[in-house]
């Protein structure tokens, strides 16, 4: 069996070490000129590990990686531990997003990465698909995978009118840097702040720290990137307990520092026809307030190569796929909507954690 992979990220390179390893022919087609990781850091849950444990990629994944906890603090740094959780529904490896992608990138292996591949259309029939590229050449295979991100392109031919939408005010800025002298971060520390404002930082295995900022329904933006995340750091500290998060901020250079407008894209009627199936954020970019995009688009991956390889009948297995990833991605979209419609920090507190034990525990 023979599969195109399109999309180089994340989901896209778990897919083809997936598909891989079950036997699979499957090569990736990246449409950048390498395999690069727009982002800083990335929590991985532990419904990822296990993903990555079934590939073999566990000390790999370590060796990256620091372990961590996502407690929340409210503005006055008052820690918040909602009642009936346990740790290890807090529990998540941090990774830098280039480490994790390079690691992928090397399991894959080069000469099962086509760089510089735009996918532009397919066609399917009954007994195959061919992907068409922007440079003119043509693949033939046995299914397409997209996992070409929020503004999919497989997503648009496969779905059309799917277009991935902007959520409306709400940005992150992150960054990786060396902490500055004086400044000294031994755990993380995530603060739910005013007007709808999230952010802290976490240390990350090679001693430099992870800072992000996030803000929902956030006014439009004026300054530099370092000047706005500034402004939302500041309403995640009301009383000068946390200085440490504007000497991160302050410490980095603009063009460190990424700011994203972030897309959602709307919940499927379907995921796959009888030849292309859609895996990672291509089938559900969320909002990042549940940080958990890639460690929910792993399992896509890994689910829709076990059932490939439990059947010879191709449109089969991704019928059997989307039965199991619809109704799943329901209950994703209804826990994630509580979390980031609450109205307190510890109502925040309470229902995320509610996610991530869901999550961990089916
Ligand atoms: C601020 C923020 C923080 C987050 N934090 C976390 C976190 O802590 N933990 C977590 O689990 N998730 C987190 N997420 C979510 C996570 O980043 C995403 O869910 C994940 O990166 C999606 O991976 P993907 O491979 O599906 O898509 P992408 O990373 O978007 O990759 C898609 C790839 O496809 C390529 N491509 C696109 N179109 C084409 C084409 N036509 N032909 C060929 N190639 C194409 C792109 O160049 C890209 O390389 C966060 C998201 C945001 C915005």
């Amino acid at each position: 069996m023979r599969a195109v992979v399109v999309g180089g990220g994340i989901v896209g390179l778990t897919s083809a070490i997936a598909l891989r390893s079950m036997g699979i022919d499957a090569v990736v087609h990246e449409q950048a000129s390498d395999i690069r990781a727009a982002g800083a850091g990335l929590g991985l849950w532990a419904n990822a590990l296990a993903v990555f444990g079934e590939l073999g990629l566990s000390a790999q994944l370590r060796a990256i990686g620091k372990p961590a906890e996502m407690y929340f603090r409210d503005p006055t740094g008052k820690l918040i531990d909602p009642p009936g959780f346990s740790t290890d529904d807090h529990s998540y490896l941090l990774v830098h997003r280039a480490k994790l992608s390079e690691l992928l990138a090397r399991t894959v292996r080069q000469e099962n990465i086509r760089l510089n591949s735009r996918l532009a259309g397919y066609e399917e029939t009954d007994a195959g698909v061919t992907a068409r590229f922007t440079d003119g050449t043509t693949v033939e295979a046995d299914l397409l995978v997209g996992a070409d991100g929020a503004y999919s392109v497989v997503r648009s031919q496969l779905i059309p009118g799917s277009e991935a939408v902007e959520h409306s005010g709400h940005y992150a800025w992150r960054s990786v840097v060396k902490p500055p002298a004086g400044v000294r971060v031994d755990a993380g520390v995530i603060v739910l702040g005013d007007r709808r404002s999230r952010g802290g930082y976490v240390p990350t295995v090679d001693g430099s720290v992870y800072w992000l900022v996030n803000q929902f329904e956030s006014p439009s933006l004026e300054g530099t990137p370092k000047q706005q995340a500034l402004e939302r750091a500041d309403l995640l500290d009301t009383t000068g307990w946390n200085p440490a998060l504007l000497a991160l901020i302050e410490s980095t250079l603009d063009e460190q520092i990424l700011c994203n407008q972030i897309m959602l894209v709307p919940p499927l009627p379907r995921w796959v026809s009888t030849r292309v199936a859609l895996v990672g954020d291509s089938a559900h970019a969320l909002s990042p307030h549940i940080t958990a995009g890639a460690s929910l688009g792993v399992e896509d991956a890994l689910l829709l190569a076990r059932l490939l390889a439990s059947t010879d009948d191709i449109p089969a297995a991704l019928a059997a796929y989307e039965q199991d990833r619809i109704p799943h991605y329901g209950k994703v979209n209804e826990l994630s909507r509580k979390v980031e419609n609450s109205a307190t920090p510890d109502e925040f507190a309470t229902n995320y954690v509610a996610f991530t034990h869901w999550m961990l525990n089916r």
